[in-house]
Formats: C-alpha cells, sequence, structure tokens
C-alpha cells in the first residue's frame, strides 16, 4: 500500500506548513541531523497512540493524524528551541511519551511537530534517607521498575501499560497502576517536577513533601495532557520492596456484595495494595475453571509489605469478606492474575473480526457506584450492534471505586466504526453523568472525552481554557485535546 492510499480521519484542522524545507532545516540546527524525520515510515509511525478504534483503523488503510516533522531532542534546551520556532512559525507541537495512551492524546489531530520524549532515559539519582528517586521524564516504566527493584526499592506504579508507557505519559495522564490502592496514584507519588511551559519557558516545582505557599500549582500540570507544558523530568516517591506478599481471593453473590466487603475493609485503614473485582461476565471470562465462583462475583486481593502488617491486613480482610458472604477461593485465582496482568491478546484479536472494541474508566463515589454500574449496563445493553457489555473494579478508595467498562460490537449497517464507536462511549458517559459519577478514572480525556468536558466540569473549564490562553496563546501545544470538542469538529 502506497502512503497516499491511506484515508487520513483527523484533516479538518491540518495547519498548513509553508516552507517546510526550511522549517525542517531549523529543526536539524536544534536537534542535529540524526535527530528529526520527515520520512514517510517514521511518520506513519507516529499516526496514532493505542486508542483501540486506531487498531480497526489500521486494518481499514486508515490513519488517524499526520505529523509533518518527528523530533528525538536530547536536551531541555532544545525542546525550549523547538517550541519558540513553533510559536514563531505557529506550528502546532505535540509531546510523544511511548504512545500507550488510549483517548487519543498524542494523535497529532492538527499535524505540526511531534516531540518524541525516548531520549531523556535517564534515572538520574535515588535518594535512600528521603526515599525518592529522579529521573528523565522519557523514561521507560519497566526500565524505571527494574532499576528500582535491582536496589531494593518499588515506585508502586505498575499500569498494565508499565513495558509500554514512560513517566512522562504518566504524568501528563494522571495514570493509576495496578497496586494503587497500597501506594497511591501518580499524582499522590510525584513530589517535584521539571517542566517546559508552551512558549519555551522552564519552570521548576522543587521536591517537597507538602507545602504551605499557595496554591498546589504543580498539580495543574499533573493531568495537562501535553497542552500546558512538557514534563522533562520528576521527583516520585519509592518504597522498600514489600518483605511479604498475601494473595486472597473470595467469590460473592452479587457486585453489591464485593462492593460491601471492600468499602468496610478501607473503612478500618486497611489497604491490599491490589484489589480486583470482576463483575460476574469478567469472572467467567477469566476464571472458568473456578468452580466455587460460577455465576458469582471474584474479588483478588495482595496485601504486601511488612509480614506483621500483612498478617493483620490477611485477618482483618478475610473477616470482612466473610461477613459480607464471600467463599473464600484460594491463591491461585491471584496467581493466575499475575501470570496474565500484562496480556491484552483479547483486545487486539478484535478488529479482524471487525468487531468495534474499547475499555472506558469511570470513577464513582460508594453511594452511587452500583446504580451506575448497573446504568451503564443496561444503557449500553440497549445500545444497537452492542455485543458485549462487561466490568472490573480496580481502583479503591475508603470514599468510592474506579470502574473499568469493557465494550464490544459490530456498527449496524449504514454506521462507521468510528459513528458506532462515538456512541457507545457517548452512551456510557451520559448513564455515568446521569447517576452522578466522574467521566474518567485515569486514561484522561484526549479526544474521545474532549466533547463532555462541558458537562464534567461546568463553569469551571472556562476558567481552565483561559489559563491554556495565558500559557499558550498561539495555541501550539497538542492542540485539539481537553478544552474543545474534538469529536464534532472530526465528523463534520
Ligand atoms: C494495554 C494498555 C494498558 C494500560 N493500562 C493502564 C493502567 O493500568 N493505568 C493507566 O493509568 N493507564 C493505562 N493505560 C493507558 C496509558 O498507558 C497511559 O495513559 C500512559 O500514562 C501513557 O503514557 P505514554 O508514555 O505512552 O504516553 P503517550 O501515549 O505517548 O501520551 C499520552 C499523553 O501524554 C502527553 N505526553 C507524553 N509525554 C509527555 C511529557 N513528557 N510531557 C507532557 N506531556 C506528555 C501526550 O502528548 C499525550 O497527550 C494502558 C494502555 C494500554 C494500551
Amino acid at each position: 500500500m502506497e502512503f497516499k492510499d491511506f484515508e487520513l480521519i483527523y484533516k479538518e484542522n491540518r495547519v498548513e506548513i509553508n516552507d517546510r524545507t526550511k522549517i525542517e532545516s531549523d529543526l536539524r540546527d536544534i536537534v542535529g541531523s540524526n535527530n528529526v524525520s520527515t520520512m514517510k515510515i517514521d511518520l506513519l509511525a507516529y499516526t496514532k497512540d493505542s486508542s483501540l478504534i486506531s487498531l480497526n483503523w489500521t486494518i481499514e488503510g486508515k490513519i488517524a493524524g499526520l505529523a509533518d516533522f518527528i523530533t528525538w531532542p536530547e536536551t531541555t534546551k532544545q525542546i525550549c528551541d523547538i517550541l519558540k520556532l513553533a510559536n514563531q512559525e505557529r506550528i502546532p507541537v505535540i509531546p510523544y511519551g511511548e504512545g500507550s495512551g488510549v483517548v487519543g492524546g498524542a494523535i497529532p489531530l492538527y499535524g505540526g511537530i511531534i516531540i518524541d520524549m525516548k531520549k531523556f532515559n535517564k534515572v538520574i539519582k535515588i535518594n535512600d534517607r528521603d526515599l525518592t528517586v529522579t529521573a528523565e521524564a522519557g523514561i521507560n516504566g519497566m526500565n524505571l521498575e527494574r532499576y528500582l527493584n535491582a536496589k531494593g526499592y518499588t515506585s508502586g506504579h505498575i499500569p498494565q501499560s508499565l513495558y509500554t508507557s514512560s513517566l512522562g505519559g504518566w504524568i501528563a495522564h494522571r495514570a493509576a497502576g495496578q497496586f494503587s490502592t497500597k501506594y497511591g496514584k501518580i499524582e499522590d507519588m510525584v513530589l517535584g517536577m521539571e517542566l517546559i511551559l508552551p512558549q519555551g519557558e522552564i519552570i521548576n516545582f522543587k521536591t517537597i513533601v507538602r507545602a504551605s505557599t499557595g496554591p498546589q500549582f504543580n498539580k495543574l500540570f499533573i493531568g495537562g495532557e501535553g497542552t500546558l507544558g512538557i514534563v522533562t523530568k520528576a521527583t516520585l516517591r519509592i518504597w522498600p520492596l514489600p518483605e511479604k506478599k498475601t494473595l486472597i481471593s473470595y467469590a460473592f453473590p452479587t457486585i453489591e456484595f464485593s462492593f460491601d466487603a471492600v468499602r468496610k475493609i478501607l473503612r478500618e485503614q486497611i489497604y491490599p495494595a491490589v484489589i480486583r473485582i470482576y463483575d460476574k461476565f469478567e469472572t467467567a471470562r477469566h476464571f472458568p475453571d473456578i468452580e466455587k465462583a460460577k455465576e458469582k462475583v471474584m474479588v483478588i486481593f495482595i496485601c504486601e509489605g511488612n509480614s506483621k502488617l500483612v498478617d493483620l491486613e490477611e485477618l482483618i480482610t478475610k473477616e470482612k469478606c466473610e461477613a459480607n458472604s464471600g467463599v473464600e477461593c484460594g491463591e491461585s485465582p491471584v496467581n493466575h492474575w499475575l501470570e496474565t496482568r500484562f496480556r491484552v491478546t483479547e483486545t487486539s484479536s478484535m478488529p479482524p473480526y471487525k468487531i468495534v472494541f474499547d475499555t472506558i474508566e469511570i470513577a464513582s463515589l460508594w453511594d452511587n457506584a452500583a446504580e451506575i454500574y448497573h446504568l451503564v449496563l443496561e444503557s449500553m445493553n440497549d445500545f444497537k450492534g452492542i455485543l458485549m457489555i462487561t466490568a472490573h473494579v480496580s481502583h479503591f478508595y475508603p470514599n468510592g471505586v474506579g470502574i473499568y467498562f469493557s465494550f464490544g460490537g459490530v456498527p449496524p449497517k449504514g454506521e462507521t466504526d468510528l459513528e458506532f464507536y462515538q456512541g457507545c462511549w457517548d452512551a456510557t458517559i451520559k448513564a455515568v453523568l446521569d447517576a452522578g459519577g466522574s467521566i474518567g478514572h485515569h486514561h484522561g480525556v484526549g479526544i474521545n472525552r474532549s466533547h463532555w468536558m462541558d458537562e464534567e466540569w461546568g463553569k469551571s473549564l472556562s476558567t481552565l481554557r483561559q489559563i491554556k490562553n495565558v500559557l499558550d496563546p498561539n495555541n501550539i501545544l497538542n492542540p485539539g485535546k481537553i478544552y474543545v470538542n474534538t469529536w464534532k469538529r472530526g465528523d463534520s
């Protein structure tokens, strides 16, 4: 297939670049010739992130967005200079970590310059007394964790995409790992950060445990999705590797019983590192051989840390499960999860069958968690073309949960994959908003959620837009994301 044969999905707002040769030559001057490419093979590699709909598009010969230049800067000064050039020439710039985002965040909607952060890949230092690690933002997640493990530590941030995501991407999308109930989410872990503002100015948030020196400004950039600045370095909290791990699993008659058990465990200030509730559909899919879990809701737990504390956590976890009709299923379901937790073959096997598949994670207080779960299932089951809708719950707080829905279906006749996909997202998000939930837990906004942001944020979104305008008056940094109704633009 020739490059020109690919159909471009997001073409409407592409920025025309007048003097390509000059811009390319300027970029070569800034980062060196080896660190710039306009080769088709490279442009093609950066047309999408890991949004699952892009797999369907690839099979159909479609590409999401098309950048004009790919760059791999090696220093902060080079990034500053690219941003200054981009402002001068009004060219979009898209920061790129490892492209594992699933909401379209790294797609070059308007074309422009990709800044791939992969050469910012070093651990700078570990401080044992402070329990911190400082690393460059492009470092691969697994490389960082391996480095820490070899020295006797863990960051506690273990997303399913550990092997394919970067520290900067975690910060940009406010990520949450599989062990988040004990170790917290990325915003709990970042103690200090360096970033470059859209006009090329470097700012530093010094490493602090906390401070009462005005608003916590760095939080504005955790979740900025590459629209407010480019993160170049961060200092994270770390922990000594756990002394003991205990694997526990229970099957419950309904999702409500499982919610009650977990809620009551957390009320006791017991924080198992991993808690995963699988609804009865996902229990059947993942644990078909566990007799005691037939037609039930499986919950797995990992308690880890100091062995005396872990023993107590195990005791209380089991007590609460049994008091809420849980039936003990032993260690094997947890071992199964540990063995398979980085495998995603299920999702990538769907597109060849023309199935549109995706996952949507949302957040809720305990009060309406069960209602949201049922409402989403009802709305999606009524949605024309849907073949499956299931859920698991893997992030917990004493006050609520993050629920993770998976859906799959075939577009009805006359509908494109994208129209069907958007319809499924909209039906889920509407149900979540109707029941008082929040529309995203840890994958970010990107393109997929941007047209719901007014409902999610209310009037405060206009203040965020004003901040964006002040920081990025030429709207060059990752345009078309978070603040704008991108889907409508793409469709019109
Ligand atoms: C199979 C699979 C499993 C996943 N599991 C999880 C999970 O368990 N938990 C979770 O939270 N997410 C998960 N994700 C989503 C994804 O991995 C995260 O969103 C991740 O944080 C993105 O990191 P990345 O480096 O790949 O970023 P990219 O996809 O490259 O970029 C994501 C966004 O961040 C911006 N960005 C990237 N680097 C920087 C930087 N240095 N400075 C400023 N902006 C930047 C980009 O412009 C873009 O908007 C999963 C994804 C997949 C495909």
